[in-house]
C-alpha cells in the first residue's frame, strides 16, 4: 500500500516533512502548496516535487516568476489520501472545511489548538489511539520533547509530580523579524505556561506544571525537568531506561558538548542535513537522583523533532501498520535517527 500525501505550507516544518516522505517506501508525495514563488519553490522543483498554489488568485504570481504550478490546493486535495497541514500556527484550522469538502484525512501541527483535530499525538505515547482517525494534531516541539521523556520515566518509575522550566528559543534561524533580541521574556508571566496543559492532552494523568521563558537564541530550546517518582531510581536506572528509546539521546558534556551551539556544531560536523536533530538530547551529567526525586536537562531542536512524529501519524491514520514499534523503526531507519549521534 502506498499512501498519497499532500503538504499544505512548505516552510520550516513542511519542507522537512516533504523530505522525510520522499524517503518512505510506503508513501508518495503528490505535491506541496506555496503562497508565493521564492527560492524554496526553486529547490522543490529541482527535487521533482510538484508545486500547487495555495489559492487560485495566486497562480498568476507563480506564472510571472516562471514557476510552473500543477494547480491549486483544491487540485492537490483531489489526488491525496491525506494532507499534512504545515501552515503557520492558527491558520491550519481555517483550512479544515476545505479538507472536509474533499474528504481527505488531515494532520495539523502544534500551533493549532487541540480541538481542531480532537486528538493530540505522540508516537511513543498514543500511536494505537490514532489508528484510522480522520484528524490528528501532532503536538508542538516542546510538547513532543516532554511527551518522550515523561512517557519513558512514567512507564518505568511512575511520575507523581513533574515541574518543568522551559527556556524557549526566540525564533527559528531564518525568522529575521521575530525576537526577543535583548531580553528574557516570561512566556507568559503567569503560571502555568500552555505546555503543561498541552502535555495533558496526550498524557492526561501526569501532574505537571510548566513555566516558560523566551530568550534571544535560535538554535534549540532547553528544558529543566524536576520529577517526583513513585519508585526510587538511581542515576544509572534513569540512564538505562532512557537509552532504550531511539528518539532520546543521552550525551556527555565531557567532550565539549556542553551547550546548544556545541550540539548543533556536532550535528553539522556529522553532516546532518540542515543540522537537524530529531532526537531529544539529554545531558548525562544533568541526570541527578535523590531517590524519589529526579533532575535532568534536555535540549530540543525545534525545527526537526516533530518530523518523525508526523511520519508515524500518517502510518497510524492510514492503517499502514497498527504496530507502533514497526512504524517507529521504519521511520527511524529511513531518517537515520539515533545512529550517529553518540558521545
Ligand atoms: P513557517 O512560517 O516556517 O511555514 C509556514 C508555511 O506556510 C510558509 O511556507 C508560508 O508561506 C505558508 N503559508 C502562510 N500562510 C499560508 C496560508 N494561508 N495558506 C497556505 N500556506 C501558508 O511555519 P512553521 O514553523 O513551519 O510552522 C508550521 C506549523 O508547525 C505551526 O503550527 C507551528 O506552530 C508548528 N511547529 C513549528 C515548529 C518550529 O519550530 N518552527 C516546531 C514544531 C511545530
Amino acid at each position: 500500500m502506498v499512501v498519497r500525501i499532500g503538504i499544505n505550507g512548505y516552510g520550516t516544518i513542511g519542507k522537512r516533512i516533504a523530505d522525510a516522505i520522499l524517503k518512505q517506501k510506503d508513501m508518495e508525495l503528490v505535491g506541496i502548496t506555496k503562497t508565493k514563488p521564492n527560492f524554496e519553490c526553486k529547490i522543490a522543483m529541482e527535487k521533482g516535487i510538484s508545486i500547487f498554489a495555495s489559492s487560485s488568485d495566486r497562480v498568476k504570481l507563480f506564472e510571472e516568476a516562471g514557476i510552473k504550478v500543477k494547480g491549486t490546493l483544491e487540485d492537490l486535495l483531489k489526488n491525496c489520501d491525506i494532507i499534512v497541514d504545515c501552515t503557520p500556527g492558527g491558520i491550519g484550522a481555517s483550512y479544515k472545511s476545505i479538507y472536509e469538502k474533499y474528504n481527505v484525512k488531515a494532520i495539523f501541527q502544534g500551533g493549532e489548538k487541540h480541538d481542531v483535530a480532537g486528538f493530540s499525538f505522540n508516537a511513543y505515547c498514543n500511536y494505537k489511539e490514532a489508528i484510522g482517525r480522520k484528524y490528528v494534531r501532532v503536538v508542538s516541539c516542546n510538547t513532543t520533547a516532554l511527551c518522550r521523556v515523561l512517557y519513558a520515566i512514567d512507564k518505568a518509575f511512575g511520575i507523581r509530580k513533574a515541574r518543568v522550566v522551559l527556556i524557549r528559543r526566540g525564533a527559528d534561524p531564518h525568522e529575521d523579524s521575530k525576537g526577543p533580541i535583548n531580553s528574557i521574556v516570561p512566556d507568559p508571566v503567569s503560571i502555568p505556561s500552555h505546555h503543561g496543559p498541552d502535555l495533558n492532552k496526550v498524557l492526561p494523568h501526569i501532574n505537571i506544571t510548566t513555566i516558560a521563558f523566551a530568550v534571544p537564541e535560535t538554535l534549540m530550546h532547553v528544558h529543566v525537568v524536576n520529577l517526583e517518582v513513585n519508585n526510587s531510581a538511581t542515576e544509572s536506572d534513569v540512564i538505562n531506561i532512557l537509552s532504550k528509546y531511539s528518539r532520546i539521546k543521552i550525551v556527555s558534556a565531557k567532550l565539549g558538548l556542553d551547550s546548544t551551539s556545541a550540539i548543533i556544531e556536532y550535528a553539522r560536523d556529522l553532516g546532518r542535513k540542515r543540522y537537524d536533530i530529531p532526537e531529544l538530547i539529554i545531558w548525562k551529567e544533568s541526570i541527578k537522583s535523590y531517590g524519589n526525586e529526579i533532575y535532568l536537562s534536555q535540549a530540543v531542536h525545534q525545527e526537526s523533532i516533530v518530523i518523525p512524529e508526523n511520519i508515524d501519524a500518517i502510518r497510524a491514520m492510514m492503517k499502514i501498520t497498527e504496530d507502533p514499534e514497526e512504524s517507529i523503526r521504519l521511520t527511524d531507519e529511513s531518517l537515520g535517527i539515533g545512529g550517529d549521534f553518540n558521545i
